[in-house]
């Protein structure tokens, strides 16, 4: 166990898990352990027991977790987004392309529906080929969400992060499931939004169990 301000090791005897504080000698800081600390131990937890959808690749120091935000929403989103953005885009920069004249205020018009139709088209195309994948090392590690190579990443290290949980989500998207994963501690990352329940658990647990290993 590692102090949270000053990052050296905390010894045992200045470890009191009953009252759930601990104190740093060196620096005399003293903390609520479960603030800092996932104290969740998950014995029953099997990390080859995968559920559809997801998948574990372990590296010589490298463990990447990830699942795929595939979703049947997609079924409605696809065709919903072909008309949407369609009638809209083809209604107001079509006709201009088609005859040639340059309308600002259509144009201008128009510009709403261009960023609504790339925004929900990423949610569409998300729910089709995406994925949301950790890779975690000995150092740290790094979130990515996205399709094939294209996305975003958001890196951490162990000493800016103490724990993993989950929690609700107040902002709602097509295709988000009202839960994401946290990585918590003097940075927050936040992700997996859109990944289906039981995927979402497992990625939890995965990297639960991992970080155990690596931090
Ligand atoms: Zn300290």
């Amino acid at each position: 166990m590692k102090c949270p301000k000053c990052d050296s090791e905390i010894k045992a005897e200045n470890i009191n898990i009953q009252s759930d504080i601990a104190q740093c000698v060196t620096c005399n800081t003293v903390f609520k352990i479960s603030e800092y600390i996932d104290t969740t131990s998950d014995d029953h937890f099997n990390i080859n027991d995968k559920p559809k959808g997801t998948w574990v690749k372990t590296n010589f120091n490298t463990t990447i977790i990830g699942a795929t935000t595939r979703s049947p929403i997609a079924f409605f989103l696809v065709p919903f987004m072909l008309v949407w953005s369609g009638g809209s885009l083809g209604g107001i920069y079509g006709t201009q392309i088609a005859s040639g004249e340059f309308d600002l205020f259509q144009f201008l018009f128009g510009i709403p529906f261009l960023i609504g139709s790339i925004v929900f088209w990423s949610f569409a195309l998300m729910a089709i080929w995406g994925k949301v994948e950790v890779t975690l090392d000995n150092r740290g590690g790094k979130v990515f969400t996205g399709i094939g190579n294209i996305g975003i990443n958001k890196s951490f290290l162990w000493t800016g992060i103490s724990k993993i949980k989950e929690v609700q989500t107040n902002f709602r998207y097509p295709g988000s499931r009202g839960s994401s994963l946290v990585f918590e501690g003097k940075k927050r990352i936040s992700f997996g939004s859109g990944l289906k329940e039981e995927r979402r658990y497992f990625l939890l647990r995965a990297i639960r169990n991992t970080m155990n290993k690596y931090k």
